[in-house]
Protein backbone atom coordinates (compact mmCIF):
# COMPACT_ATOMS: atom_id res chain seq x y z
CA UNK A 1 0.00 0.00 0.00
CA UNK A 2 1.24 3.38 -0.07
CA UNK A 3 1.83 5.59 2.65
CA UNK A 4 3.54 8.97 4.04
CA UNK A 5 6.50 8.12 5.56
CA UNK A 6 8.51 10.24 7.91
CA UNK A 7 12.39 10.33 6.90
CA UNK A 8 14.23 13.09 9.32
CA UNK A 9 13.24 16.37 9.97
CA UNK A 10 11.22 18.17 6.82
CA UNK A 11 11.64 15.19 4.60
CA UNK A 12 7.86 13.18 4.38
CA UNK A 13 7.55 10.92 1.35
CA UNK A 14 5.00 8.71 0.12
CA UNK A 15 6.35 5.07 0.60
CA UNK A 16 5.20 1.58 -0.77
CA UNK A 17 5.03 -0.73 2.27
CA UNK A 18 3.36 -3.72 3.28
CA UNK A 19 -0.47 -3.91 4.19
CA UNK A 20 -0.92 -4.10 7.93
CA UNK A 21 -2.00 -7.74 9.41
CA UNK A 22 -4.22 -8.46 12.38
CA UNK A 23 -1.60 -8.77 15.07
CA UNK A 24 -3.98 -9.34 17.89
CA UNK A 25 -7.80 -10.61 18.19
CA UNK A 26 -9.08 -7.08 19.06
CA UNK A 27 -7.47 -5.71 16.32
CA UNK A 28 -9.26 -4.11 12.72
CA UNK A 29 -7.85 -3.26 9.61
CA UNK A 30 -9.55 0.26 7.95
CA UNK A 31 -9.26 1.18 4.62
CA UNK A 32 -8.24 4.49 4.98
CA UNK A 33 -10.90 6.89 2.86
CA UNK A 34 -9.89 10.74 4.56
CA UNK A 35 -7.33 11.41 6.97
CA UNK A 36 -5.96 15.07 7.98
CA UNK A 37 -2.41 16.36 8.75
CA UNK A 38 -2.45 17.73 12.69
CA UNK A 39 -0.51 20.76 14.11
CA UNK A 40 1.60 17.96 16.19
CA UNK A 41 2.53 15.98 12.85
CA UNK A 42 4.38 19.53 12.79
CA UNK A 43 6.44 19.09 15.76
CA UNK A 44 7.79 15.42 13.95
CA UNK A 45 7.85 17.52 10.57
CA UNK A 46 10.53 19.86 12.25
CA UNK A 47 12.32 17.05 14.48
CA UNK A 48 10.87 17.85 17.73
CA UNK A 49 9.71 14.28 18.89
CA UNK A 50 12.49 11.71 19.58
CA UNK A 51 12.28 8.30 18.88
CA UNK A 52 10.91 8.59 15.68
CA UNK A 53 12.63 6.40 13.34
CA UNK A 54 12.89 6.73 9.12
CA UNK A 55 10.22 5.10 7.55
CA UNK A 56 7.80 5.62 10.16
CA UNK A 57 4.22 6.14 8.96
CA UNK A 58 2.79 9.51 9.99
CA UNK A 59 -0.99 10.30 10.84
CA UNK A 60 -3.61 9.77 13.46
CA UNK A 61 -6.48 11.91 11.98
CA UNK A 62 -7.81 9.30 9.97
CA UNK A 63 -11.46 7.66 9.22
CA UNK A 64 -12.77 4.99 6.81
CA UNK A 65 -14.42 1.21 6.30
CA UNK A 66 -13.64 -1.60 8.46
CA UNK A 67 -12.73 -4.27 5.77
CA UNK A 68 -10.83 -7.05 8.87
CA UNK A 69 -11.39 -7.91 12.21
CA UNK A 70 -9.87 -10.21 15.06
CA UNK A 71 -11.89 -13.18 16.20
CA UNK A 72 -12.60 -11.35 19.06
CA UNK A 73 -14.01 -8.03 17.56
CA UNK A 74 -17.67 -7.75 18.38
CA UNK A 75 -18.89 -4.14 17.95
CA UNK A 76 -17.98 -3.37 14.47
CA UNK A 77 -18.06 -5.78 11.24
CA UNK A 78 -16.34 -5.71 8.01
CA UNK A 79 -18.40 -2.48 6.15
CA UNK A 80 -19.16 -0.50 8.95
CA UNK A 81 -18.04 3.14 8.63
CA UNK A 82 -15.70 4.53 11.55
CA UNK A 83 -14.30 7.12 12.88
CA UNK A 84 -10.47 6.67 14.47
CA UNK A 85 -9.51 8.17 17.69
CA UNK A 86 -5.88 9.37 17.67
CA UNK A 87 -5.32 7.91 21.27
CA UNK A 88 -5.50 4.18 21.78
CA UNK A 89 -6.93 2.78 24.56
CA UNK A 90 -7.91 -0.85 26.12
CA UNK A 91 -11.23 0.63 27.67
CA UNK A 92 -10.51 -1.61 30.99
CA UNK A 93 -7.38 -0.36 33.46
CA UNK A 94 -7.74 1.79 36.10
CA UNK A 95 -7.23 4.79 33.64
CA UNK A 96 -9.51 3.86 30.88
CA UNK A 97 -12.31 3.18 33.49
CA UNK A 98 -12.05 6.50 34.81
CA UNK A 99 -12.35 8.33 31.35
CA UNK A 100 -9.11 9.14 31.49
CA UNK A 101 -8.71 7.29 28.05
CA UNK A 102 -5.31 9.31 26.82
CA UNK A 103 -3.17 7.53 30.22
CA UNK A 104 -4.10 3.87 29.01
CA UNK A 105 -1.99 1.15 30.79
CA UNK A 106 -2.47 -0.89 27.94
CA UNK A 107 -1.89 0.45 24.47
CA UNK A 108 1.33 1.60 24.81
CA UNK A 109 4.30 -1.31 24.23
CA UNK A 110 7.34 0.96 24.61
CA UNK A 111 5.80 2.66 28.07
CA UNK A 112 9.33 1.05 29.91
CA UNK A 113 10.70 3.49 27.77
CA UNK A 114 7.96 6.32 28.69
CA UNK A 115 8.43 5.81 31.97
CA UNK A 116 12.05 6.48 32.45
CA UNK A 117 11.74 9.86 31.00
CA UNK A 118 8.16 11.22 32.39
CA UNK A 119 7.46 8.78 35.53
CA UNK A 120 4.50 6.90 34.10
CA UNK A 121 3.65 6.26 30.50
CA UNK A 122 0.64 7.94 28.51
CA UNK A 123 -0.92 5.96 26.32
CA UNK A 124 -0.20 4.77 22.70
CA UNK A 125 -1.03 7.23 19.99
CA UNK A 126 -1.24 6.40 15.92
CA UNK A 127 1.82 7.85 14.15
CA UNK A 128 3.70 9.75 17.04
CA UNK A 129 7.07 8.34 17.62
CA UNK A 130 7.92 5.18 19.53
CA UNK A 131 7.96 6.54 22.57
CA UNK A 132 4.09 6.20 22.10
CA UNK A 133 3.86 2.87 21.01
CA UNK A 134 5.65 2.88 17.56
CA UNK A 135 2.16 2.68 16.20
CA UNK A 136 1.58 2.84 12.07
CA UNK A 137 -0.07 6.10 11.48
CA UNK A 138 -3.22 6.84 9.37
CA UNK A 139 -1.98 8.63 6.36
CA UNK A 140 -2.22 5.32 4.84
CA UNK A 141 -4.28 3.33 2.31
CA UNK A 142 -4.75 0.92 5.00
CA UNK A 143 -3.94 0.96 9.12
CA UNK A 144 -4.50 -1.48 12.18
CA UNK A 145 -6.37 -0.86 14.97
CA UNK A 146 -5.87 -2.17 18.38
CA UNK A 147 -8.86 -2.37 20.90
CA UNK A 148 -11.02 -2.24 17.75
CA UNK A 149 -14.38 -2.75 19.82
CA UNK A 150 -13.34 0.60 22.31
CA UNK A 151 -11.86 2.91 20.22
CA UNK A 152 -14.00 2.61 16.50
CA UNK A 153 -16.73 5.28 16.58
CA UNK A 154 -19.54 3.90 13.71
CA UNK A 155 -20.78 6.64 11.13
CA UNK A 156 -24.61 7.09 10.96
CA UNK A 157 -25.68 6.70 7.53
CA UNK A 158 -26.16 10.33 5.30
CA UNK A 159 -22.92 12.10 7.01
CA UNK A 160 -20.18 12.80 4.87
CA UNK A 161 -16.21 12.00 5.64
CA UNK A 162 -15.59 15.79 6.51
CA UNK A 163 -18.48 15.88 8.55
CA UNK A 164 -16.78 13.90 11.25
CA UNK A 165 -13.21 13.28 10.81
CA UNK A 166 -12.17 15.85 13.18
CA UNK A 167 -14.07 13.72 15.78
CA UNK A 168 -10.60 12.02 15.30
CA UNK A 169 -8.67 14.60 17.13
CA UNK A 170 -9.03 18.53 16.58
CA UNK A 171 -12.97 18.66 17.93
CA UNK A 172 -12.60 17.11 20.96
CA UNK A 173 -9.10 18.41 21.24
CA UNK A 174 -10.84 22.33 21.25
CA UNK A 175 -13.59 20.57 23.18
CA UNK A 176 -11.88 19.40 25.98
CA UNK A 177 -9.47 22.86 26.09
CA UNK A 178 -12.56 24.24 26.43
CA UNK A 179 -14.05 22.28 29.53
CA UNK A 180 -10.66 22.77 30.89
CA UNK A 181 -11.53 26.54 31.17
CA UNK A 182 -14.57 25.56 34.24
CA UNK A 183 -16.25 28.09 32.21
CA UNK A 184 -19.40 30.40 34.01
CA UNK A 185 -22.21 31.96 32.44
CA UNK A 186 -20.55 35.81 32.03
CA UNK A 187 -16.60 34.31 31.55
CA UNK A 188 -14.59 35.57 28.83
CA UNK A 189 -11.32 33.00 27.80
CA UNK A 190 -8.74 34.14 25.55
CA UNK A 191 -6.86 31.32 23.02
CA UNK A 192 -3.60 31.33 22.21
CA UNK A 193 -3.47 30.11 18.41
CA UNK A 194 -6.00 30.11 15.68
CA UNK A 195 -4.77 26.88 14.19
CA UNK A 196 -7.43 24.23 13.36
CA UNK A 197 -7.55 23.32 17.48
CA UNK A 198 -7.83 26.82 18.25
CA UNK A 199 -10.92 27.32 15.91
CA UNK A 200 -12.17 24.30 17.87
CA UNK A 201 -11.69 25.38 21.02
CA UNK A 202 -13.24 29.02 19.93
CA UNK A 203 -16.15 27.02 18.92
CA UNK A 204 -16.38 24.92 21.83
CA UNK A 205 -15.73 27.85 24.36
CA UNK A 206 -18.88 29.57 23.03
CA UNK A 207 -20.86 26.70 22.93
CA UNK A 208 -19.81 25.74 26.67
CA UNK A 209 -21.36 29.19 27.54
CA UNK A 210 -18.68 31.86 27.32
CA UNK A 211 -19.80 35.09 26.86
CA UNK A 212 -16.29 36.37 24.76
CA UNK A 213 -13.55 34.65 23.57
CA UNK A 214 -10.61 36.85 22.24
CA UNK A 215 -8.37 34.41 20.19
CA UNK A 216 -4.89 35.41 19.13
CA UNK A 217 -2.46 35.11 16.03
CA UNK A 218 -0.41 36.62 13.36
CA UNK A 219 -1.50 34.77 10.12
CA UNK A 220 -4.19 37.03 8.71
CA UNK A 221 -6.29 33.82 7.37
CA UNK A 222 -6.35 32.25 10.64
CA UNK A 223 -7.37 35.48 12.81
CA UNK A 224 -9.98 36.41 9.71
CA UNK A 225 -11.53 33.01 10.24
CA UNK A 226 -11.82 33.18 13.89
CA UNK A 227 -13.58 36.21 13.39
CA UNK A 228 -16.34 35.49 10.72
CA UNK A 229 -16.85 31.89 11.45
CA UNK A 230 -16.15 31.20 15.01
CA UNK A 231 -17.16 34.77 16.43
CA UNK A 232 -14.43 35.45 18.49
CA UNK A 233 -12.47 38.87 19.07
CA UNK A 234 -9.09 38.89 17.71
CA UNK A 235 -5.54 40.38 18.24
CA UNK A 236 -2.54 39.97 15.77
CA UNK A 237 -0.05 39.73 18.55
CA UNK A 238 2.28 41.13 15.78
CA UNK A 239 0.82 44.63 15.78
CA UNK A 240 0.16 45.13 19.36
CA UNK A 241 1.33 44.28 23.17
CA UNK A 242 -1.13 41.33 23.94
CA UNK A 243 -0.80 41.35 27.34
CA UNK A 244 -1.71 45.35 27.53
CA UNK A 245 -4.71 44.57 24.65
CA UNK A 246 -6.64 42.07 27.13
CA UNK A 247 -6.41 44.14 30.01
CA UNK A 248 -8.12 47.10 28.60
CA UNK A 249 -10.41 44.38 26.76
CA UNK A 250 -11.70 43.02 30.35
CA UNK A 251 -11.69 45.87 32.18
CA UNK A 252 -7.90 45.42 33.74
CA UNK A 253 -9.15 42.32 35.47
CA UNK A 254 -7.93 39.91 32.15
CA UNK A 255 -9.67 37.06 30.83
CA UNK A 256 -11.54 34.40 33.27
CA UNK A 257 -9.31 31.20 31.47
CA UNK A 258 -6.63 31.06 28.57
CA UNK A 259 -6.54 28.75 26.56
CA UNK A 260 -2.55 27.68 25.38
CA UNK A 261 -3.60 26.05 21.38
CA UNK A 262 -0.24 27.06 20.18
CA UNK A 263 2.18 24.58 22.01
CA UNK A 264 6.15 23.62 21.27
CA UNK A 265 5.95 25.72 17.66
CA UNK A 266 5.22 29.20 19.47
CA UNK A 267 6.57 31.86 17.56
CA UNK A 268 7.17 35.67 18.87
CA UNK A 269 9.06 36.97 21.40
CA UNK A 270 8.53 38.29 25.22
CA UNK A 271 10.15 39.29 28.21
CA UNK A 272 12.38 35.63 27.47
CA UNK A 273 13.34 37.21 24.50
CA UNK A 274 16.72 38.10 25.47
CA UNK A 275 17.15 34.73 26.81
CA UNK A 276 16.54 33.00 24.19
CA UNK A 277 18.53 35.92 21.52
CA UNK A 278 21.41 34.42 24.45
CA UNK A 279 20.72 30.60 23.77
CA UNK A 280 20.73 31.29 20.20
CA UNK A 281 23.61 33.07 19.86
CA UNK A 282 25.69 29.93 21.24
CA UNK A 283 23.50 27.62 18.74
CA UNK A 284 21.07 26.70 21.38
CA UNK A 285 17.78 25.64 20.36
CA UNK A 286 15.92 27.26 23.05
CA UNK A 287 12.56 25.85 24.12
CA UNK A 288 9.83 28.35 23.13
CA UNK A 289 7.36 28.58 25.10
CA UNK A 290 6.12 32.16 24.11
CA UNK A 291 2.52 31.39 24.50
CA UNK A 292 2.73 29.52 27.45
CA UNK A 293 4.59 32.18 29.37
CA UNK A 294 1.68 35.46 27.67
CA UNK A 295 -0.86 32.74 28.72
CA UNK A 296 -0.12 32.37 32.50
CA UNK A 297 0.85 35.93 32.75
CA UNK A 298 -2.35 37.36 31.34
CA UNK A 299 -4.63 35.42 32.94
CA UNK A 300 -7.40 36.58 35.70
CA UNK A 301 -6.55 36.31 39.60
CA UNK A 302 -7.83 32.73 40.39
CA UNK A 303 -8.28 32.05 36.63
CA UNK A 304 -8.12 28.98 34.86
CA UNK A 305 -5.37 27.95 32.33
CA UNK A 306 -5.96 25.07 29.91
CA UNK A 307 -3.20 23.73 27.85
CA UNK A 308 -3.90 22.26 24.59
CA UNK A 309 -0.85 22.72 23.10
CA UNK A 310 1.41 20.18 22.98
CA UNK A 311 5.02 19.68 24.91
CA UNK A 312 7.76 17.91 25.16
CA UNK A 313 10.83 17.31 27.36
CA UNK A 314 11.81 20.06 29.02
CA UNK A 315 10.36 23.49 28.91
CA UNK A 316 12.27 27.02 30.93
CA UNK A 317 11.56 30.02 32.12
CA UNK A 318 7.92 29.33 33.22
CA UNK A 319 6.35 32.39 35.32
CA UNK A 320 5.54 29.96 38.12
CA UNK A 321 5.77 32.86 40.79
CA UNK A 322 2.50 34.52 38.89
CA UNK A 323 0.90 31.54 38.83
CA UNK A 324 1.04 30.20 42.27
CA UNK A 325 0.79 33.93 43.59
CA UNK A 326 -2.45 34.77 41.51
CA UNK A 327 -3.97 31.18 42.64
CA UNK A 328 -4.64 29.63 39.23
CA UNK A 329 -5.81 26.34 37.96
CA UNK A 330 -3.82 24.39 35.30
CA UNK A 331 -5.63 21.59 33.40
CA UNK A 332 -3.82 19.76 30.40
CA UNK A 333 -2.78 16.34 28.87
CA UNK A 334 -3.49 14.81 25.16
CA UNK A 335 -7.18 14.57 24.99
CA UNK A 336 -9.65 11.95 25.98
CA UNK A 337 -11.39 11.14 22.39
CA UNK A 338 -12.90 8.06 23.38
CA UNK A 339 -15.22 10.19 26.22
CA UNK A 340 -16.37 12.77 23.57
CA UNK A 341 -17.00 11.20 20.49
CA UNK A 342 -20.52 10.20 21.14
CA UNK A 343 -21.75 13.68 22.61
CA UNK A 344 -19.46 15.31 20.10
CA UNK A 345 -21.64 13.26 17.21
CA UNK A 346 -24.79 14.48 18.81
CA UNK A 347 -23.61 18.08 18.69
CA UNK A 348 -23.03 17.90 14.95
CA UNK A 349 -26.56 15.79 14.45
CA UNK A 350 -28.11 18.67 15.87
CA UNK A 351 -26.18 21.48 14.11
CA UNK A 352 -24.46 23.16 16.73
CA UNK A 353 -21.37 23.08 14.56
CA UNK A 354 -20.12 22.23 10.85
CA UNK A 355 -16.66 21.12 11.26
CA UNK A 356 -15.91 21.45 8.02
CA UNK A 357 -15.58 25.09 8.23
CA UNK A 358 -11.95 24.60 8.69
CA UNK A 359 -10.79 22.50 5.90
CA UNK A 360 -8.79 24.76 2.90
CA UNK A 361 -7.30 22.07 1.37
CA UNK A 362 -8.26 18.45 0.31
CA UNK A 363 -5.46 16.62 -1.56
CA UNK A 364 -4.52 13.27 -3.03
CA UNK A 365 -2.36 11.03 -0.93
CA UNK A 366 0.62 10.99 -2.79
CA UNK A 367 0.19 15.33 -2.60
CA UNK A 368 1.10 14.70 1.24
CA UNK A 369 4.70 16.31 1.00
CA UNK A 370 3.54 19.45 -0.67
CA UNK A 371 0.71 19.01 1.82
CA UNK A 372 3.46 19.33 4.61
CA UNK A 373 5.02 22.12 3.45
CA UNK A 374 2.14 24.95 2.86
CA UNK A 375 0.48 23.88 6.06
CA UNK A 376 4.04 24.46 7.99
CA UNK A 377 4.71 27.40 6.46
CA UNK A 378 1.09 28.71 6.33
CA UNK A 379 1.67 29.38 2.59
CA UNK A 380 -1.64 29.54 0.00
CA UNK A 381 -3.96 30.34 2.89
CA UNK A 382 -4.11 27.07 4.70
CA UNK A 383 -5.33 26.11 7.75
CA UNK A 384 -6.35 22.94 7.35
CA UNK A 385 -5.56 19.82 4.75
CA UNK A 386 -7.73 16.34 4.74
CA UNK A 387 -5.51 13.91 2.45
CA UNK A 388 -7.38 10.99 0.34
CA UNK A 389 -5.75 8.05 0.11
P1 LIG B 1 -1.06 24.84 14.07
O1 LIG B 1 0.41 24.77 14.08
O2 LIG B 1 -1.79 24.85 12.78
O3 LIG B 1 -1.55 26.14 14.87
C1 LIG B 1 -0.78 26.82 15.83
C2 LIG B 1 -1.09 28.30 15.69
O4 LIG B 1 -0.44 29.01 16.75
C3 LIG B 1 -0.58 28.90 14.38
O5 LIG B 1 -1.66 29.51 13.70
C4 LIG B 1 0.49 29.90 14.84
O6 LIG B 1 0.55 31.04 14.01
C5 LIG B 1 -0.01 30.25 16.23
N1 LIG B 1 1.03 30.82 17.12
C6 LIG B 1 2.37 30.59 17.11
N2 LIG B 1 2.97 31.30 18.08
C7 LIG B 1 2.00 31.99 18.72
C8 LIG B 1 2.00 32.89 19.81
N3 LIG B 1 3.12 33.21 20.43
N4 LIG B 1 0.81 33.42 20.20
C9 LIG B 1 -0.35 33.09 19.58
N5 LIG B 1 -0.42 32.22 18.53
C10 LIG B 1 0.75 31.69 18.12
O7 LIG B 1 -1.53 23.63 14.99
P2 LIG B 1 -2.95 23.02 15.48
O8 LIG B 1 -3.28 21.85 14.64
O9 LIG B 1 -3.96 24.09 15.66
O10 LIG B 1 -2.49 22.47 16.91
C11 LIG B 1 -2.17 23.37 17.94
C12 LIG B 1 -1.42 22.68 19.07
O11 LIG B 1 -2.28 21.71 19.68
C13 LIG B 1 -0.17 21.92 18.61
O12 LIG B 1 0.85 22.10 19.58
C14 LIG B 1 -0.63 20.50 18.61
O13 LIG B 1 0.43 19.59 18.80
C15 LIG B 1 -1.55 20.50 19.79
N6 LIG B 1 -2.50 19.38 19.85
C16 LIG B 1 -2.72 18.84 21.06
C17 LIG B 1 -3.63 17.81 21.20
C18 LIG B 1 -3.93 17.26 22.56
O14 LIG B 1 -4.43 16.15 22.67
N7 LIG B 1 -3.69 18.01 23.61
C19 LIG B 1 -4.30 17.32 20.08
C20 LIG B 1 -4.06 17.93 18.84
C21 LIG B 1 -3.16 18.96 18.74
ZN1 LIG C 1 -3.94 15.73 15.61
Amino acid sequence: MKAVCWHGANKVQVDTVPDPKILNPRDAIIKITSTAICGSDLHLYNGYIPTMQSGDILGHEFMGEVVEVGTSVKNVKVGDRVVVPFTIACGNCFFCQKDLWSLCDNSNPNGWLAEKVMGHSPSGLFGYSHIFGGYAGGQAEYARVPFADTGLLKIPDGMTDEQVLFLTDIFPTGYMAAENCHIKPGDIVAIWGCGPVGQFAIKSAFMLGAERVIAIDRIPERLQMAKDMCKAEVLNYEELDVGEALKEMTGGRGPDAVIDAVGLEAHGTDFMALHDQVLQAVKIEPDRPTALRQVIVSCAKGGHVSIAGAYGGFVDKLPMGAAMNKALTFKMGQTHVHKYLKPLLERIQNGDIDPTFVITHTLPLDQAPHGYDIFKHKKDNCIKIVLKP
